[in-house]
């Protein structure tokens, strides 16, 4: 694959997001909620609807690609071999439903299990996070650096309470710097990358919550990997925690020593 035809991709890509600008608004004027396996677990039109425009775009524009998305493709087949994208419509549903704000677009393109391109869009902001591998990584077309080196007890650290033992959070209270949740993974990531929080961890990522997060900690020299240290498989997610260097060790050891999470 050569960067010309990266590029060609990313510039249809750019124009479907800024559509979606447009389109956004009428549909969350007709938002219908529905739930799923639990009351907890919600689903909206507006996931589904944001899912079919992108196949709409993938079928006119890159024939030949395949779609992984949250809410109707979950075949896991051919994933590897290709052109693969990894699409959460909506991330951070509870937020959109609860507070209409505080959700976003999670968006990433693999060629033959590498990351190549990625996007966030943080709609209610209006921030699109941008990376394009070998060129460089953007926010709102701007060129976004690494963020400096930052010690665990100078940062913010990001997880679920939900699903930390109480002796575990109060660790990782008492090293960092202070706690802070938004509750969108892409969005809690995110702020990894600007360097506005050290840490994200979520304990059971699925693959679409982190999909873009790959190419940005690559570009930005975040860590991103299992709690044990290894790579994650974008088919499958799993325990993920993305860092600034600075607190990846320090995180990690607090976070394994008292056996402290659920999945
Ligand atoms: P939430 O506000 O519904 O969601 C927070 C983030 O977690 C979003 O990125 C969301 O993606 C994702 N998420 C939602 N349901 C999830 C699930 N069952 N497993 C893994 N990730 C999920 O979160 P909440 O209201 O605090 O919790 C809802 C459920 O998710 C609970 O069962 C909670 O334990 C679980 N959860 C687990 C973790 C973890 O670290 N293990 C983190 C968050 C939530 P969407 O908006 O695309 O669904
Ligand atoms: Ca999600
Ligand atoms: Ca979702």
């Amino acid at each position: 694959m050569i960067m010309e035809q990266l590029q060609q991709i990313d510039h249809y890509v750019m124009q479907w997001f800024n559509e979606l600008k447009y389109s956004l608004p009428t549909m969350l004027k007709k938002m219908d909620l529905q739930t799923k396996t639990s009351r907890f677990d919600l689903v909206t039109n507006v996931d589904k609807a944001i899912e079919q425009s992108f196949e709409q775009l993938m079928i006119t524009k890159f024939p030949g690609h395949q779609l992984y998305g949250e809410e109707a493709h979950h075949d896991t087949q051919r994933l590897r071999e290709g052109f693969t994208w990894v699409l959460d419509p909506i991330d951070g549903t509870a937020n959109l439903v609860k507070q209409q704000d505080d959700f976003c677009v999670i968006l990433a393109l693999f060629y033959n299990s590498e990351p190549v391109l990625s996007y966030i869009y943080d709609y209610p902001r209006q921030k699109l996070f941008q990376a394009v591998k070998g060129k460089g990584v953007y926010l709102n077309g701007v060129h976004l650096p690494s963020p400096p080196t930052m010690p665990l007890e100078d940062s913010l650290i990001s997880f679920n309470n939900k699903v930390l033992n109480d002796v575990t959070m109060h660790d990782l209270l008492d090293a960092s710097f202070g706690y802070r949740l938004i509750g969108a993974c892409g969005l809690d990531s995110a702020k990894v990358f600007t360097g506005q929080f050290g840490v994200h961890i979520h304990t059971n990522a699925k693959p679409w919550d982190i999909g873009a997060q790959f190419l940005f900690a690559e570009m930005l020299g975040l860590k991103m990997t299992d709690f044990h240290e290894q790579p994650i498989d974008f088919i499958y997610g799993g325990p993920f925690i993305i860092s600034n260097p600075g607190c990846y060790e320090e995180t990690l050891r607090i976070l394994l020593q008292k056996g402290g999470y659920q999945k």
